[in-house]
Formats: C-alpha cells, sequence, structure tokens
C-alpha cells in the first residue's frame, strides 16, 4: 500500500553525508528540512547540494525546508546555580546587578508584574514581582538548575514580532538557494507572516511560508493565522512550553481540523520518536503518538533531532513509515467495515465537514472561503465522489501552483492524487501534502484536450493505469489564463 501520510526530516551532522541521505531516502524521507537555529550557510549549503544532486540523480521531488530560528531569548553568560520554589532573583541586562542575565535586554521593556518567565523548555519558572529599567526581580515557581544560554519563554508577554537580522539573512539565503518553504517560528496571527513576506519582497522573491504554531496569540487567532499561511506546523515543543503541557493533544486536532478546513498542509512535529535519538526502537508511547497524528489527519509528521543529530537516523524514518503504513490500513479497513463493504469505490469521501472542529473560531472564516474557493472547492468534491462512483485508479490534477492538489487532499480521498506539473518546483512543493505524489511534464499544453492525452500516456507509461481504467482529471481552463480549478473531466485509459 503506497504511504499516503509524508515525513519531513531534518537533516543534520548526523544525516548530511550522501550516503545516509540516500538510505534516508529509501527508508521514506518525503521532505528535507533544515533548522538554521543550529549550523552556519556553508553547512546548510552543502547538505542542499546533497540534497539537489542525490534526488536528481534518483529523479525524485524533495522539497527543503528553511526553518527559521525566529525571536528567541536567552540567559546570557553566569556559573550554573540551582534556584529552589519561593527564592526571589534578579534578571536582567549584565550592566546592572543580576542574578540572571540575559543575551539581549530588550524584551524586558514588554514585561509587566505577575507574568511568567519560563527557562530551560520550562523546566524551571519564575514570576515577575516588581520591575525596574534594565531588571525584573521575580519569585521561584519551580525549581531547578540555571545555565549560560538556556531559553527563555514568555508565555504571559505581549511581545511584538521581530525579525532580527539573523532571520533576514537567512531568508535572503533561502531565496539564493531556491527553498521550497521557510519555516516561521513564533508567528502570533496574519501580521507576522506579512512582515516575512515584506522582507522576500525586498530580497527579490516570494517563497511559500509554513506557519510554526507555538504561541498562545497565534492559536487564539487560530482560523485567520492557518488561512494566511501557505502550510502550518504544530511546533509542539515550544507550543508546549507556552501553554500547559495537557493542552497540546486537543490543540493539535484544531489545528489539524482547520489545516483541512482550508486546504492548508498540516506537519506535526517534535519528539515524535524522541527515545530514538539514542535507541535503535521506540516507545510504544511514541509509536502510538506517530499512529495518532495519522489518525487525527495530518498531512506530514515530522522528525527533528531523531534524523539531526541522533543516532538512529535511518531507522527513525524507517519505523516512522511503518507505524504510518499499518495505521493508515486501519484508518481504510475500519472505513470499511463501517460502511460493511468490500472494497473503497462505494465509500463516501473522508470530507472535512466529517470532521468535529474544536472550537468556533474555525467557522468564522468560513464565509469569506466560500466565496473565494467555491468553484474549486465544488469541482474538487466532485472529482472525489466521481473517483468513488466510478471506481476511478487515479485522481489527477493538472495543476500549474499547487494549489489544486491540496483541494483534492483535504477531502483525503480513497483515490490515489497524482500532480501533473511542468514547474520543478511545484512537484516538489506538493511532496509536503497527504497523499499527493508528483509527475513532471516537459511539454507545452495549452488546450484541454492535450492535458487528457498527455496524462493518459504518461499514467500508462509509468505504470499507474491500464488500458480501459477510469481516471478524473482537473485543471483550470483556458489554460493559458490560469484560473483556479473549474473543469472535471472522466477519461478511460485508451485504447480500451
Ligand atoms: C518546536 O518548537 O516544536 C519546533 C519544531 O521548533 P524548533 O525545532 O525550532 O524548536
Amino acid at each position: 500500500m503506497e504511504r499516503l501520510a509524508k515525513i519531513v526530516a531534518t537533516i543534520g551532522p548526523a544525516s548530511d553525508s550522501p550516503e545516509t541521505f540516500a538510505q534516508l531516502l529509501d527508508a521514506g524521507l518525503d521532505v528535507v528540512r533544515l533548522n538554521l537555529s543550529h549550523g552556519n550557510h556553508e553547512h546548510h549549503r552543502q547538505v542542499i547540494q546533497t540534497v539537489r544532486r542525490v534526488t536528481r540523480e534518483r529523479g525524485q521531488f524533495v522539497p527543503i525546508i528553511v526553518d527559521l530560528m525566529g525571536p528567541r531569548y536567552r540567559l546570557g553568560t553566569f556559573k550554573t546555580f540551582d534556584l529552589h520554589v519561593g527564592d526571589q532573583v534578579r534578571l536582567g541586562d549584565s550592566s546592572v546587578e543580576v542574578d540572571l542575565p540575559v543575551e539581549d535586554s530588550a524584551f524586558l521593556g514588554h514585561l509587566k508584574v505577575g507574568e511568567r518567565i519560563l527557562i530551560d523548555n520550562g523546566k524551571v519558572e519564575i514570576e515577575i514581582e516588581s520591575k525596574e529599567e534594565h531588571r525584573v526581580t521575580a519569585r521561584v515557581l519551580h525549581g531547578g538548575p540555571v545555565s549560560t544560554r538556556k531559553g527563555i519563554n514568555l508565555p504571559d508577554s505581549e511581545l511584538p514580532f521581530t525579525i532580527s537580522d539573523k532571520d533576514r539573512a537567512d531568508i535572503a539565503f533561502a531565496l539564493e538557494q531556491e527553498a521550497d518553504y521557510i519555516a516561521v517560528s513564533f508567528v502570533g496571527g496574519p501580521g507576522d507572516l506579512d512582515a516575512i513576506r515584506q522582507v522576500l519582497r525586498q530580497a527579490g522573491g516570494m517563497l511559500p511560508l509554513i506557519s510554526k504554531l507555538e504561541r498562545k496569540k497565534a492559536m487564539s487567532r487560530l482560523a485567520e493565522t492557518v488561512q494566511a499561511s501557505d502550510a502550518v506546523m504544530v511546533a509542539r515543543g515550544d507550543l508546549g512550553v507556552e501553554v500547559p503541557l495537557h493542552q497540546v493533544p486537543v490543540m493539535q486536532k484544531r489545528i489539524i481540523a482547520t489545516g483541512r478546513r482550508f486546504g492548508k498542509p498540516v506537519i506535526v512535529a517534535t519528539q515524535m520518536l524522541e527515545s530514538m535519538m539514542e535507541q535503535p526502537r521506540p516507545t510504544r508511547a511514541e509509536a502510538s503518538d506517530c499512529a495518532n497524528a495519522v489518525f487525527d489527519g495530518a498531512d506530514a509528521l515530522m522528525l527533528s533531532g531523531e534524523t539531526a543529530a541522533g543516532s538512529y537516523p535511518v531507522a527513525a524514518v524507517k519505523t516512522m513509515s511503518q507505524v504510518i503504513v499499518e495505521a493508515e490500513g486501519y484508518g481504510s479497513a475500519k472505513l470499511l467495515r463501517q460502511h460493511g463493504r468490500q472494497d473503497a469505490s462505494d465509500l463516501p469521501d473522508r470530507s472535512p465537514t466529517h470532521i468535529v472542529p474544536g472550537a468556533l473560531e474555525e467557522f468564522h472564516f468560513k464565509k469569506s472561503f466560500q466565496e473565494h474557493f467555491e468553484i474549486p472547492d465544488v469541482v474538487c468534491a466532485a472529482a472525489v465522489q466521481a473517483a468513488n462512483r466510478l471506481h476511478a485508479v487515479r485522481i489527477v490534477a493538472f495543476s500549474q501552483g499547487g494549489f489544486t492538489a491540496r483541494m483534492i487532499a483535504r477531502y483525503r480521498p480513497q483515490t490515489p492524487i497524482s500532480v501533473f506539473t511542468r514547474e520543478r518546483a511545484v512537484a516538489r512543493r506538493v511532496q509536503l501534502v497527504w497523499g499527493v505524489r508528483p509527475l513532471l511534464i516537459e511539454h507545452e499544453v495549452d488546450h484541454h484536450d492535450e492535458v487528457v492525452s498527455l496524462v493518459d500516456h504518461s499514467l500508462f507509461e509509468n505504470g499507474l493505469a491500464q488500458p480501459g481504467d477510469v481516471i478524473v482529471i482537473l485543471m483550470g481552463d483556458p489554460i493559458a489564463e490560469r484560473p483556479l480549478t473549474n473543469l472535471l473531466r472522466v477519461h478511460r485509459i485508451g485504447p480500451g
């Protein structure tokens, strides 16, 4: 069975050699992530060259996500010591007397009395009791060791979204390297994405943006943030620090449901197989977590340290792939049992409307969504129904930008989805989308009949359809005008 949910793997010192990267591809890697919080441009440039070369040689399309560090706050340099519950501690600029110096004190002005400061992934928690110009005095709520350059999270504070010089240089690097996506850390809402797009425009280009949902603020504006993004990530690492940890599983479900509602791919990230950093086999809980992300309807599951710096990068991808395939098999089998049928072709589509959203705000944008996307959405829904009823072997999107692929995939059809495109970048980018596999076409096509005949030949030549098989083709017509999807064609592969 073809795997439908995709695997994003972070490439780092444990996986950046051409040999290991090729093994990761064999194991099931679909998408590469580069974490620009670590390493320098020279190293990332070499990784990109390796990825492009190895995938070209193998005739594969693999998109590259450049993940920006974003506005991160850190402690400065000092000698490690322990904080105990009830202690009073001074945190601030190293120019004044403090116990905890910070690396860059610009954020201090935004802090208010009563707000919490979380240190080292939330292990240590302090609450601000008073404030002076260059420091705050706080009471320790949860104690523990504190040491140099540990990260700081400020879940209660109203912080402006700032784009550092490093992020600007990394955005320029992503454009220069023709990366496929930029992942934006600590997005608070659509305005933050506008700010990144402005920097991209000034640097002379544009790239699709993946919003990393890891702030309380973004969660309170979920629908509009998802709508303003090209894709989203459930960035559970920082999310689990910024909001109470017990809320994260439900937030994951809400984000995935909202992504599907708007046709935006959703990546579930962080600690998916964390124990495989050191062990060749994951814990039972981790295997279940991966399977549950599949049941939630995620487009992609992400590996971070497991592939970037762990001892078993290839085994981690293999394990994730096996868990996904098993979960998807169960999902289909369960649907079949529920409907008492022998094969999937008569099933109702797994429409996003079957998902019960977790919050009302997911409906707030429905109206504007319908105004913009009603025609393509109706055509895509009809294609999925037609494919079921006619036992089609493929739904084919002739896609000039990847939009049609996302709009079909959000219905999670039983029928495999192929995207035909003339653009290499589109062929790479659609690999992030659930169930979608690309085919690059070399010829110019400017009439819908040419598309049909090209799809017919190419599916047959690639062994993806046999004479007599039914396929359902979607496109925007007239092709030269690049309208959104408006044409559905049912075709029998000939000569039948
Ligand atoms: C996360 O916080 O879960 C995440 C993916 O971001 P980063 O790896 O940059 O911390």
